[in-house]
């Protein structure tokens, strides 16, 4: 039997950030009671004129920026038509023939090329039909239309993803792009970040592309790897007993882990795509272009690049503190700047800090109570050997919870090693007196049992001793 390679390409579906509708003034605002916040435009009443939103143009453009994107300097609104119960204007308002961007690609891991994009074009939202909690829900639909008008922006990628974690990966990725760069807040749970999965499988080595399916609204990373998952599996399974994948909308039901076909609309792709009659063509002046590329906050990679160029952080560090912990690269260079040495910050990241964080079932470096400064003066203090590194561990533990500083903490409990040799030479004799044997044997050429007499010395000394200063002594003592 032959094997088989998935072929992927995702459409995502990104809420753009703005206070108002695309099309209209109301509010974008989640979580509104049903139909507060519509207007005759958003309802799609007769006579309505819709307005295009300036600052949802400017989201987008961000967005195609962003993503190497190729703006069009002219792109055209179109009517999609089709009918459902949330759409009472009978047409959805996108963009069709003329998209607002087209190319640009979404950065991979390293060693990984770049997923590249078809299109990025804008389009309105639809209403939301509800189904449940209603009396006799088995027969009754209410209809919010809140959500109708909210600006998207509609990303495609070509089908050029090999498997589903790399799908994940991807969207991953472009979700920490669109964040970056204010157009969306990045809550799948929301909505206000959708994905569909088109997927498809062939045998290995053949040129041509299989028939696709396509995962409707997956709106999670762990269950858009999970639902690609499946389909490859079951696409396989239906080819290898000589059966036909069909083209169709398929539902991902994250209870059972399964897809199952959509009912309805997949028969009715004839969206009769025409130019919108009440909207001029979209012209983006170059000028304006500039300005938004200017004002573009540095994007995911770029700061990752720069971390390790400036700081010497190994890639594997530098991608974590950019990617893992939201805020971290911000945390670790205002920790650097109050003059801790860079590795030791990010180690310190990684694990003092990120272990907590996990704790709390949080990435945000906003939750951490340990302002950089004060985290930079405890490594300083561990790096001049003020404190040992276990002691620097406790310290930042009561500076977690209390938020005191390292200093005063240290100065408070006598926490500063015993650096001064003649505390630690009376220390270091009384271990040799009650530890014959191992000084013999060290005598006779056995030199590793000088560990073991460090760390007697060590924890007579409450771990407070300078264990180099210890190891010193007790060389010279024993060489007398
Ligand atoms: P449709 O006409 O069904 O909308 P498109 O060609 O516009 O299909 O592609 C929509 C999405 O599906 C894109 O992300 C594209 O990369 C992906 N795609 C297209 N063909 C395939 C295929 N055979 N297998 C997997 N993904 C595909
Ligand atoms: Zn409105
Ligand atoms: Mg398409």
């Amino acid at each position: 039997m032959s094997a088989f390679e998935p072929v992927i390409g995702l459409e995502v579906h990104a809420q753009l950030s703005t206070a108002t509708k695309i099309f209209c003034g109301c509010a974008t605002a989640f979580g509104a009671p049903p139909n507060t916040e519509v207007c005759p435009v958003c309802l799609g009443l007769p006579g309505a004129l819709p307005v295009l939103n300036r600052r949802a143009v400017e989201l987008a453009v961000r967005v195609a920026l962003a993503l190497g994107s190729a703006i069009q300097p002219r792109s055209v609104f179109a009517r999609k038509n089709y009918f459902y119960p949330d759409l009472p204007k009978g047409y959805q308002i996108s963009q069709y023939e003329l998209p607002l961007a087209r190319g640009g690609a979404i950065p991979m891991p390293a060693g990984q090329e770049a997923i590249r994009l078809t299109r990025i074009h804008m389009e309105e939202d639809a209403g939301k039909s509800l189904h449940h909690g209603l009396p006799d829900s088995a027969r009754t639909t209410s209809l919010d239309f809140n959500r109708s008008g909210v600006p998207l922006i509609e990303i495609v990628t070509e089908p050029e993803l090999r498997s589903a974690a790399d799908a994940a990966e991807c969207f991953s990725r472009l979700r920490e792009i669109l964040v970056a760069v204010g157009a969306n807040d990045g809550n799948m749970e929301e909505g206000s970040l959708r994905c569909d999965a088109n997927v498809s499988v062939r045998p290995v080595g053949s040129a041509t592309l299989g028939t696709k399916t396509e995962i409707k609204n997956v709106n999670s990373f762990r269950y858009v790897q999970k639902a690609i998952a499946y389909e490859i599996d079951r696409q396989i399974d239906v080819l290898s007993r000589g059966g036909h994948v069909h083209q169709e909308t398929r539902l991902f039901d994250s209870e059972t882990g399964e897809t199952t076909p959509m009912r309805g609309k997949e028969e009715a792709h004839d969206y009769r795509y025409f130019p919108e009659p009440d909207l001029p063509p979209l012209d983006v002046p170059e000028a304006w272009i500039a300005e938004i590329r200017t004002a573009l906050p540095e994007l995911p990679e770029a700061r990752k690049e720069r971390l390790v160029a400036a700081h010497g952080l190994g890639e594997y560090d530098a991608d974590l503190l950019v990617r893992l912990l939201d805020g971290g690269a911000d945390y670790f260079e205002a920790v650097v700047g109050a003059g801790a040495p860079a590795k030791a910050a990010s180690n310190w990241m990684q694990g003092e800090i990120r272990r907590r964080l996990k704790d709390l079932g949080e990435d945000d470096m906003a939750r951490v109570p340990v302002p950089a400064d004060a985290l930079a003066e405890l490594i300083v203090a561990a790096e001049r050997g003020v404190i040992s590194s276990t002691v620097a561990k406790d310290v930042f533990d009561k500076m977690w919870t209390t938020g005191q500083r390292a200093q005063a903490i240290i100065d408070a409990e006598g926490l500063a090693q015993i650096a001064d040799s003649a505390a630690l030479a009376a220390l270091a004799d009384d271990v040799l007196a009650r530890h014959p044997d191992a000084v013999a044997q060290y005598r006779a050429g056995r030199t590793n049992t000088l560990g073991f007499l460090v760390g007697q010395v060590m924890k007579a000394s409450g771990g407070k001793a300078n264990p180099k200063v210890v190891t010193d002594l007790l060389k010279q003592r024993l060489s007398a």
